[in-house]
Formats: C-alpha cells, structure tokens, sequence
C-alpha cells in the first residue's frame, strides 16, 4: 500500500477532531441540532486551518440519520459514502481548476433536481474567489432563488476578493490559524495513536513553524517521519524546518566569542553559501543572542521552543560570553546593520563584523570600561527587580536599557596633526607608488585586517607618512579601533624600506580637511571653491595636484 500523507489519513472526521476552531464548531454542531440549516455558507480562513474538512463533516452531519449532539456517525452508508467522496449529492468543486466555470454553470443546470440518495444536496466550493465575473454571476444567480434542500459552502482563503452581492447572501464563519499549542496537542495525539515515539520539543519546533496551518503541521511532521527512523527526533524537526541555519547562526556565535576569527569566517562564509542574506541573518543574530541574555538572566524569560534550541544548548551558549560582551555585539550589530542597508558589498560589512564581533572578547581595562561595567550591572539589577515584579514583561521579551555608548561614538577621532604633518610633505608619486603597492600590503596582513584594507584607499602620501581613506565612518571607527595602522606601518616598511606613519580619515571628512590644508597654507583662498581653476598651469592649483593628483582638484569645483 502507498504512502499516505498524514493529513489525508488524519483529516478530522467530526467537529471534535477539528483543531482550534471550537465557535465554528460549536456554532454549526448547533444548527444541525436546532435543523436551522442555511442554503449558503460561507468558511474564510487561511490556508490549512480546517475549511474543506469542516464543510464535508457538515455534509455529512446534516445528511446522517443517526447524528449525535449535531456531529455525524461516520458509519452509516450515507457518512462512509461522504467521506470516500462517492456520494452524488456531495458535490466538490475546486474553483481554482480550468474547468471551474463551466462547473457552476452544470450547478445552474442541475440544481433544480432533488437529490437522490442524500436529504441534502452539498455544493462544496473550495478557493471560490478564483471564480471569473461570469460564474460568480451564475453563482449568484443560484443563490439568489435558492431551490430546497440544497446548501452550498464558498470555502476561501481571500475572502475579500469576493462579490458583496454573495457575501451579503451567505452566512459566514472566519476559522482561526491554529495555536501552536493545538497543533502541537493534535501531533501527539496522531503519534500516539500511531504508537510512533517522538520528542516533545520537537514536535513544538514543527507547531511554531508551521504557523498556524494544520496541514502545514502535518506536512512538515512527515517529512521528519520520512528520515526513516519511524520516530520524531529534535534533529530531524530542526533539519525539516529550515532551521539549519540556526545551528549554523549558533556556531557563528560561539565561535566570535570565542573571538576565534577563522573559525567564525569559515561560518560565515557557510551562511552566505546557504542563501542567507546579510541583514537577515544579522537580525537573526541579534535576535539569538537576546535569547542567549534573557537566558543569563532567568531561562524562564524565553520560550525554548520557539527559539529552535533545546536546553542544553542555551546552558553551552550562556557561559559563552559575559552580558557586557552580549551587549556590546548587540551594538556592534545595530550598528553594522544601518551602515549596511546602502551599501553594494554586504559581504565585507559581513566580513568586518566578524572580526569586531571576534574582538568584543578582548577585555579592555581602562576607567571608562569600568565605569560603563559598573552602568550596566546597576541597569542589569533594576531590570530584574522590574522583571520579577511584572511577569508580563516576559512576554514581550523586553530589552533592559542599553549601557550608555562610549561618547566618542559620536566624535570621530580624526588625527588632524598626524595628517597635516604628512600633507606637508606629500608628493604625488609617493601616493601613486602606494596606490600600486596596495594589493601587495593586503597580502601581508590577516584576514580581518586584510577584509578592511578592501575597502580603504590611500588618499595622500609623503615618504614619511600616508593618509588613508574608508568607505564610511563605521569602517573608519573600526580601523581607529585596532591595531591596524600599527600592522600597515610594518606591511610598508617590509615593502618598501621606510618607515611610515598609517593615518586614518573617513571618506566624506576627506575633502574639507584637504581643503583646509590647502586654505591654510596658502595653497587656496578662502571660499576657493567658487573661484573654479581653470588651468593646471596655475601656481596654486598645480601645488595642489602635486600633492594629491589632477582628480584631487575636481573636487573642489562641486
Ligand atoms: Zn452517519
């Protein structure tokens, strides 16, 4: 015998079986027993909470002569025929086919016969807002002078998508997308019943990512059936819902905490190989590593299914690194995520991160640490005062307020005394010999250096000294941050000899400091910038182009 999908074999048979939908239930069980039976019904809800299943148990339960508190036998030759989908008088029409058009317009014709084994001829109508103009007219055509003992039900997933002159003729029932609870409680009462052993987190793992589609539920639990053992297992739920990438997002983190840089690369590289994109998986780190502070702080504060983990991986991940560092890669992360969104190379943002998520780890001592330390263990200790005093907060897995950013965030230190001093004695072909040996320094330094090398540029260069440009204040604030100007200085001395001072500037800060060089020696007037120069012949203009090149100059004319 073939293989049958669960939710075929599974699919409810009375309105007891039906998950999450006890008003429906309720409210249709009671026409039958009251015999208040409409000619049109009209079931709205997404897909896989019930519809179809609930319109053939109402078929069935409105035509069994031996129905109970308004739900069918399943016995008798009326419910078994129903069921099979071998009764006559039980029609079900799939408005989403070719041929559904021409179905309605067959309704027209044979409406008007009484049905021949049944009390009540059945028109099921499933995805019904496919229907063109012309068969809803027909439809409504039908509604309008309803023959007896005919019912119809408009099962739809857009109800909006249907004509108010049918909506105002139907009685209509919104089903509910199932609470992962139910799903979860009609899982196990199917592999029980099955005596098929499972894990119970793992069937929460499949209710929470099925998200509110019975059917979904079921699919996704035989696919995890499916990997052979004939028992449901935490790997297999997590490898059937797609949460593959949250064990690799999970190595990811324990390798920047572990500030093993390599490693973390090697991940990440992963990541990115699976299809993941960059701001999505930085906000599903953000995301997991809140987890990973909530659960520092109590593990009741997270919902351990929902997050795709088990316990005993959240007691690994919480010894993995202090609150502090948590709070300080949460920061990291918001900021790498802004400066991303515009930006055509994810991948080096991704790469960049990596390496600053990897120095987090590096303690720093100085009073200022210490004194944000101390910030944030008061901050910590009121927001569990507040969290133990108000347990709905819980829920909303509210964050405690965030330690107060160093203030030189926001001022950027910009060494203007080391870059004036190099201007002095900046040549043109000291940076034109610099632009070519660039490739040749990022093969003398580590990946991560070498990731942010990428995507610098050096803007001025004396035989002392060079300027070097990023793409952005981020990216600066990064270089400023380590010990690159130090690895580049030494990268330049072994290629070319001489000792040379590494300075940074952000990009766009770039043209005004030259200018004002420029101004201040002499070089350019004041308000230069209108007075265009026209030729390179120009005393001014050509001491400028000796030191930063003829395109240095164009700048200047916008
Ligand atoms: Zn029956």
């Amino acid at each position: 015998m073939s293989y049958q999908a669960l939710y075929r074999v599974w699919r409810p048979q009375r309105f007891a079986d039906l998950v999450g939908q006890q008003i429906v239930s309720t409210t249709l069980k009671n026409a039958i027993i009251t015999k208040k039976i409409s000619h049109a019904y009209l079931f709205a809800g997404p897909r896989g909470t019930g519809k179809t299943s609930a319109a053939k148990i109402f078929a069935k339960a409105v035509n069994c002569h031996h129905q109970q508190d308004g739900e069918p036998c399943n016995q008798c030759e009326i419910c078994r025929a129903i069921t099979a989908g071998q009764l006559n008088d039980v029609i079900e029409i799939d408005a989403a086919s070719n041929n559904g058009v021409e179905q309605i317009r067959d309704i027209r014709d044979k409406v008007k016969y009484a049905p021949t084994q049944a009390d009540y001829k059945v028109y099921i109508i499933d995805e019904v807002h496919m229907l063109s103009t012309g068969a809803f007219n027909a439809l409504l055509k039908t509604l309008e002078e309803p023959p007896a003992n005919v019912i119809f039900i408009l099962a739809t997933t857009e109800p909006h998508k249907i004509p108010l002159t049918i909506i105002s003729r139907v009685q209509r029932f919104d089903f509910r997308r199932i609470s992962a609870k139910d799903a979860f409680a009609r899982m196990k009462y199917i592999l029980d019943q099955k005596q098929v052993a499972y894990q119970e987190d793992a069937l929460r793992v499949i209710a929470n990512a099925a998200e509110g589609g019975m059917r979904d539920a079921l699919s996704i639990l035989d696919q995890a059936l499916s990997f052979g053992e004939e028992q449901v297992t935490m790997e297999d739920a997590l490898l059937v819902t797609g949460s593959v990438t949250k064990q690799l997002v999970r190595e990811y983190f324990l390798q920047v905490a572990d500030g093993d840089s390599a490693m973390a690369l090697k991940t990440l590289t992963k990541i990115i190989g699976a299809g993941k994109d960059g701001q999505r998986f930085i906000e599903d780190l953000i995301s997991f590593i809140r987890d990973v502070l909530l659960y520092q702080e109590s593990p009741d504060l997270i919902d351990l299914p929902t997050t795709g983990f088990v316990k005993e991986d959240f007691e690994q991940l919480k010894n993995a690194a202090t609150p502090m560092a948590l709070y300080q890669m949460i920061d990291t992360l918001n900021d790498i995520q802004q400066e991303m969104r515009f930006t055509t190379h994810p991948d080096v943002y991704l790469e960049v991160l990596t390496v600053q998520l990897c120095q987090v780890r590096e303690s720093r001592t100085d009073q200022e640490e210490l004194d944000q330390l101390r910030q944030t263990v008061v901050s910590l200790q009121q927001e569990v005062t507040k969290l133990r005093q108000a347990p709905t907060v819980v829920e909303k897995k509210v964050m405690p307020p965030k330690p107060s950013r160093t203030n030189n965030k926001q001022a950027l230190r910009i060494n203007l005394v080391q870059i004036n001093t190099i201007l002095e004695h900046a040549t043109r072909p000291d940076l034109e010999d610099l632009k070519e040996l660039w490739g040749d320094i990022l093969s003398l330094l580590d990946n991560a250096q070498g990731s942010l090398i990428n995507i610098s540029e050096p803007v001025a260069a004396s035989p002392a000294g060079v300027v070097v440009s990023f793409d952005n204040n981020f990216l600066f604030e990064q270089a400023n941050g380590g010990n690159l100007s130090d690895a580049m200085g030494a990268a330049l001395q072994r290629l070319t000899g001489t000792e040379r001072q590494v300075v940074f500037v952000p990009k766009d800060k770039w043209p005004q400091i030259r200018q004002d060089f420029l101004i201040e020696k002499g070089y350019l007037k004041n308000g230069g910038k209108k007075e265009a120069p026209k030729k390179s012949d120009d005393p001014v203009i050509s001491q400028a182009e000796k030191l930063f090149g003829a395109d240095a100059i164009e700048i200047h004319n916008d």
